[in-house]
């Protein structure tokens, strides 16, 4: 038998993967940006963004585009905004659940789903510091790792009781909500979103209404 027909016992090495969930309405250069900073500094090997179905934290506050298409936006983000060192998916596995979206179970469904693979959270200051409100905050307190880094405007420190370590992260004053109010206000949002993204606002007419449900 030929050499290169023996198969080979060598273990294979488990891929760390950095978990970004958002609502990502619209994914901004922000988004891009922190997500790239992590994987360098923490030795990530990818990370995957998780659009959530329904941001429920949010969701009574304004109208929410729908899950689908928040993840085409991403899934084009990620497309353009890959390269040689970042590997960046999108995981649809809150549109694939349904209904309200669970940090704790979206992290129990990956595990469940890629046992060969590591997993950890990545957030901004702004959701750090409200991790004790998220549901199953104590089984997440126990079972979850959490890369954190300042977020830019908005400075906090981490709910308390949470396996968090911190990274630096460029500091980039954006936010969905002002690229929300630009469009609505008529102002240009180029170069604050990646390029098909602002394509694909314009194409589904995205954000004219204001954000405040009445
Ligand atoms: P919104 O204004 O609608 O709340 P957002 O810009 O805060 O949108 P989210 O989808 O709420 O975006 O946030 C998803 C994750 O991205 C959070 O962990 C948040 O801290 C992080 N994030 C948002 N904006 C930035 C930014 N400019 N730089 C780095 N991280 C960001
Ligand atoms: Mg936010």
């Amino acid at each position: 038998m030929p050499v290169s027909d023996a198969i080979s016992h060598q273990p294979v090495a488990r891929r760390r993967v950095g978990v970004f969930g958002g609502t990502f309405d619209p994914p901004h250069v922000g988004h891009v940006l922190a997500g790239q900073s992590v994987a360098e500094a923490a030795n990530l090997d990818e990370v995957w963004y998780v659009p959530a179905n329904d941001p429920w934290q949010k969701s009574d506050e304004r109208a929410v585009t729908p899950a689908w298409l928040r993840s085409e936006m991403l899934r084009q983000a990620c497309q353009v905004s890959r390269s040689e060192t970042i590997t960046f998916r999108v995981s649809e596995v809150e549109l694939a659940t349904g209904g309200p979206s669970y940090t704790a179970d979206t992290l129990s469904a990956l595990r469940a789903d890629h046992p060969g693979d590591d997993f950890v959270l990545i957030v901004g200051s702004d959701a750090a510091a409200g991790l004790h409100t998220w549901h199953a905050a104590d089984w997440l307190s126990g079972h979850a790792e959490f890369l954190v880094y300042q977020r830019g405007g908005q400075p906090a420190e981490p709910a308390a009781g949470f396996s968090t370590t911190p990274v630096n992260v460029p500091l980039m004053e954006i936010s969905s909500t002002e690229i929300r109010r630009r469009v609505h206000d008529g102002r240009s949002v180029r170069h604050l979103v990646p390029a098909p993204v602002e394509g694909l606002i314009a194409a589904y007419a995205l954000y004219r209404e204001p954000d405040a449900v009445s």
